[in-house]
C-alpha cells in the first residue's frame, strides 16, 4: 500500500538536498526567516514557486534534423505585481537553476522596490551552435509554447545570459502575431528602434558600479586610481568595466571564456572591445595585456572584484585566495553560502547580487514605463534616475545591516521579503 504522502515534506522538484543554485536560495531564505518577526509565518511561500512551466522546444535545424531542447518560464512570486525576469539560452538550464533565478528576481525587484514579482525563463541550448535562423525559429518556438504565460501585465521577459535585444526583438514579434496586436511592454531590453529604452544595455554594468561607488565611500575606500578586476566580459561585465574604467578605476584584469589577460598599469575596455571586433583580433593576441591561466585569475590583487560570469564561481577553495574588499555580484549566485562567510571573516565585503546588479531590471521597468505613457526619456534622464533609485536602496540597506549586524544580503533579503511577504498577507489567501 502506498503511504500518504507528507504534506510538510517540500514537493519532489523541490528538492533542496541536491546541491545547487535552488538549494543556495533556500539557505539564504533560512537566514533572513528569523529577522522576519510576525511575517515569517508566509515564507513558505518564498520557498515554492507559484508557477513553473516546463515546454518541449523542437526545433527544424538547417540540415534538415529535427532537434528537441527543454524551455523553461517560472513565476516565483507575483504578490506585488506582474512576474519580471529574463530568458537564459545556456547548455546549462535546467529547472533547479530556473527556480532560484527566478526567486532572485522576487528579491531583487522588492529590494529596489519595482511594482513587480519575480519571474525567469530560459532554454537549455548553446546559442553559439546555432545559426541565426535556427536560433530564431527556437525563440519563436519557446515565445509561442510560453502562450498566455507572458504579457505586458502578466510576465515580462527580457534579456539575460546568452540572449539580447535581437532575441527580444523575435519575442515581441511573435507575441504580437500570435495576439493580433503589438504590446511593446510585453518584454523590455528591445532594440531602440521598437520601442526599447536608452541606457539599457549598459544598466546592469553601470548599477555595478553605483552600488560599489556607495559602498566605497561608506568604507573610506577611492574609486580613482581603485585596482578592479572583472570575471565575464558579457552583457554585465563589459559595461561595468567601461564604467569604472571611465570613472577613473584601473581595471587590472579581466576573464572570459576566450582568456584571462592581467596588466596592472590597468586595461583600456573601450580598446580591448575595438580588438576584439577587430578581424582576427583574440584574446590570446590582445598587445596590451599579459595572458595569464584562467585559474591565476582570483588571486590577483585588487581592491574591488566583479564576478558578471555565472553563478557557483566563488566557492570556499577560490574564496581563500581572494585579495579583494569589495566583491559586486554582477551575477546572478556567483558566491557560495560557505565562501560568502569566509569572506567575511577575511575582511572582504560582498555586495549581493539581490542589489549590485539591480540596474539591469531597473531600466527594464524604466522601458516598460516609457512603454506604457508612449513618451521616451533621454539617456541622461534614465541614467540619473538609476543612480538614484540604487543610492537610496544602498542607503537604506546599509543602515538594517549596521542595525542588525547582518551582512549586506541578509540585510537585502530582509529589505525584499518584508515588503513581498506584507503583501502576501494583506492580498490574503483565496479562497
Ligand atoms: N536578466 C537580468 C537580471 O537577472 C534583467 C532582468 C530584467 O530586466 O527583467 O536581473
Amino acid at each position: 500500500m502506498q503511504s500518504a504522502p507528507d504534506s510538510t515534506r517540500l514537493p519532489s522538484y523541490l528538492n533542496a538536498d541536491q546541491p545547487g543554485p535552488w538549494a543556495m536560495f533556500l539557505q539564504q531564505l533560512d537566514r533572513v526567516e528569523p529577522h522576519l518577526g510576525e511575517l515569517a509565518r508566509w515564507t513558505d511561500t518564498l520557498r515554492r514557486p507559484k508557477r513553473t512551466l516546463v515546454v518541449d522546444v523542437p526545433v527544424r535545424m538547417d540540415d534538415g534534423r529535427i532537434v528537441h531542447f527543454e524551455g523553461f518560464r517560472v513565476q516565483h512570486n507575483l504578490s506585488r505585481g506582474p512576474g519580471k525576469g529574463g530568458v537564459r539560452f545556456h547548455p546549462a538550464v535546467n529547472l533547479s537553476e530556473v527556480m532560484a533565478l527566478s526567486g532572485w528576481m522576487t528579491i531583487k525587484n522588492a529590494a529596489v522596490n519595482l511594482p513587480y514579482g519575480g519571474a525567469k525563463g530560459g532554454v537549455r541550448v548553446d546559442p553559439a551552435q546555432l545559426t541565426r535562423g535556427e536560433l530564431e525559429r527556437l525563440t519563436r518556438r519557446y515565445t509561442s509554447e510560453l502562450g498566455d504565460l507572458i504579457g505586458a501585465e502578466r510576465d515580462i521577459p527580457a534579456p539575460d545570459v546568452g540572449t539580447n535585444d535581437q532575441v527580444m526583438a523575435w519575442m515581441m514579434d511573435t507575441y504580437a502575431i500570435n495576439h493580433g496586436s503589438m504590446q511593446t511592454g510585453v518584454v523590455t531590453g528591445k532594440p531602440i528602434t521598437m520601442g526599447g529604452s536608452l541606457g539599457r544595455r549598459d544598466a546592469t554594468g553601470r548599477g555595478c558600479y553605483v552600488v560599489a561607488r556607495e559602498a566605497m565611500r561608506r568604507l573610506g575606500m577611492q574609486v580613482a586610481g581603485s585596482r578592479v578586476t572583472v570575471q565575464g566580459f558579457g552583457n554585465v561585465g563589459n559595461a561595468a568595466a567601461r564604467v569604472f574604467h571611465d570613472e577613473g578605476a584601473r581595471v587590472v584584469a579581466l576573464q572570459d571564456v576566450g582568456g584571462t589577460l592581467l596588466n596592472e598599469a590597468g586595461i583600456d575596455p573601450h580598446d580591448l572591445l575595438r580588438h576584439l571586433r577587430e578581424a582576427g583580433g583574440t584574446w590570446a593576441n590582445y598587445p596590451r595585456a599579459t595572458l595569464l591561466p584562467a585559474d591565476d585569475f582570483w588571486a590577483v590583487p585588487c581592491e574591488v572584484l566583479v564576478p558578471a560570469a555565472l553563478e557557483g564561481q566563488i566557492t570556499p577553495e577560490v574564496a581563500t585566495r581572494i585579495r579583494a574588499r569589495l566583491i559586486v555580484e554582477g551575477a546572478n549566485g556567483p558566491t557560495t553560502p560557505e565562501a560568502e562567510d569566509m569572506l567575511h571573516g577575511q575582511g572582504c565585503t560582498v555586495l549581493p547580487d539581490v542589489l549590485a546588479n539591480a540596474g539591469g531590471v531597473t531600466v527594464s521597468y524604466f522601458e516598460w514605463v516609457q512603454n506604457a505613457t508612449s513618451f521616451f526619456w533621454t539617456e541622461q534622464d534614465i541614467n540619473a534616475r538609476l543612480d538614484r533609485v540604487l543610492s537610496e536602496a544602498f542607503d537604506s540597506i546599509w543602515h538594517i545591516a549596521q542595525e542588525r549586524r547582518v551582512n549586506l544580503r541578509t540585510a537585502t533579503f530582509i529589505t525584499a521579503c518584508s515588503r513581498v511577504l506584507e503583501a502576501r498577507a494583506m492580498r490574503g489567501l483565496y479562497p
